[in-house]
């Protein structure tokens, strides 16, 4: 299954973000592809939303992985693996948070731990096409 979406601006971004994290349900694994300044940690933003979170979202790339609450128990597991070639502990964390079925898992930069994540992953590919315009693909294997 694939859907493609564009967004005129950072609040379409979240708007699109928010409407994907309402359909959320748990025991998804997300993979974020998308150069930086794409849009990754805006759309992260609506989709915590979308999952009832009031917690704040920021890029994770200095503390690799960030952890919001939302509705129905349901927890955010936010890793960002930008220039972490060697994963170590936070790839067994990341593993541990794909086995929990109340939590949603969302990777930014996930080429180092490609080999744990699951192949019926929700990829979510961004494209700048111009300075307020961004190409979003939806695809599920
Ligand atoms: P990333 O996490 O991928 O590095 P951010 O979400 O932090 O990207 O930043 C995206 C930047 O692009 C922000 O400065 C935002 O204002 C800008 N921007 C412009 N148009 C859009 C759009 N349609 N969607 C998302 N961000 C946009
Ligand atoms: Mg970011």
């Amino acid at each position: 299954m694939q859907k493609t979406e564009i967004t005129k601006s950072v609040e379409e971004t979240f708007e699109l973000g928010k409407r994907f994290g309402e359909s959320l349900m748990g025991g998804e694994v997300i993979e974020f592809i998308g150069d930086l300044g794409a849009g990754k940690t805006s759309f992260m933003r609506g989709l915590a939303e979308g999952v009832g979170s009031d917690d704040s979202v920021s890029s994770p790339t200095f503390t690799i992985s960030n952890i919001y609450s939302g509705r129905d128990d349901l927890s955010i597991h936010h890793f960002d693996f930008y220039r972490l070639p060697e994963p170590g502990l936070v790839k067994e964390q990341l593993k541990e948070a794909i086995e929990d079925p109340k939590a949603i898992v969302c990777v930014e930069w996930a080429e180092s731990v490609h080999g744990v994540l699951p192949t019926d992953r929700i990829t979510i590919q961004i494209s700048t096409i111009d300075e307020d315009t961004r190409e979003f693909k939806l695809k599920q294997a």
